[in-house]
């Protein structure tokens, strides 16, 4: 049984849980999706999704819980899959570019936050991605930029110039909204990538 929790703070709490639950079948894995508030909640999770919002109350939220330094411990050791979209990719960022926003350093990536204006703040592309046979359905809202890249990062997807999914490992930073479509093959890439650790309780 593979547990994957979603940080329930503020945001698509549970369009990303529903999600989780099409890709678990779709993927022919058994599993159950977490709602996470607090450390117990994460204790038997190989992943998490940290979902959109607003950066600065997640960031603020993840902080008093201690959730901030356990979801970092765990991401670090290798231990915890972490997918970050909008928001949440800010939060996982080496820098975020705002000092209200404390990163939390899993993937070597810098941030540029609401990087597309008011005029158009949101919008919806057919993005191709590699792994997908078909472009996928991606949802923009007041949506930050990965402005850069490090290392071993990899790329993808990009929207025009800009890079807008990024991997390493089972860490996944995006900077749409993958729930807001009927389209789960990004959380089923995510099972799969997180289906490869032990919670040594099996
Ligand atoms: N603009 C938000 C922020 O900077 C992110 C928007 C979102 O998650 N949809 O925190």
């Amino acid at each position: 049984m593979l547990n994957i929790g979603v940080l329930n703070i503020q945001g698509d709490v549970s369009e990303h849980g529903e999600m989780l639950k099409k890709a678990f079948v779709a993927s022919g894995i058994s599993g159950n999706v977490i709602y996470v508030k607090d450390r117990k909640d994460l204790e038997d999770v190989v992943g998490i999704i940290i979902p959109g919002g607003e950066s600065t109350t997640i960031s603020r939220l993840l902080k008093s819980t201690g959730l901030f330094e356990e979801i970092r411990r765990r991401a670090l050791d290798g231990s915890l899959g972490v997918m970050g979209t909008c928001a949440g990719t800010i939060i996982i960022s080496k820098n975020t570019g705002d000092p209200r926003v404390t990163p939390m350093g899993i993937i070597d990536i810098d941030i540029k936050r609401n990087a597309y204006g008011r005029q158009y703040s949101s919008f919806q592309v057919m993005l191709d991605i590699k792994g997908l046979d078909s472009p996928f359905p991606a949802v923009f809202i007041r949506a930050p930029v990965i402005e850069r890249v490090y290392s071993d990062v990899e790329i993808m997807a990009k929207y025009n110039d800009d890079i807008v999914f990024v991997r390493k490992g089972n860490i996944f930073a995006l900077t749409f909204h993958p729930e807001l479509t009927d389209d789960y093959r990004i959380h089923k890439m995510f099972i799969e990538g997180v289906g490869g650790i032990s919670t040594g309780k099996e």
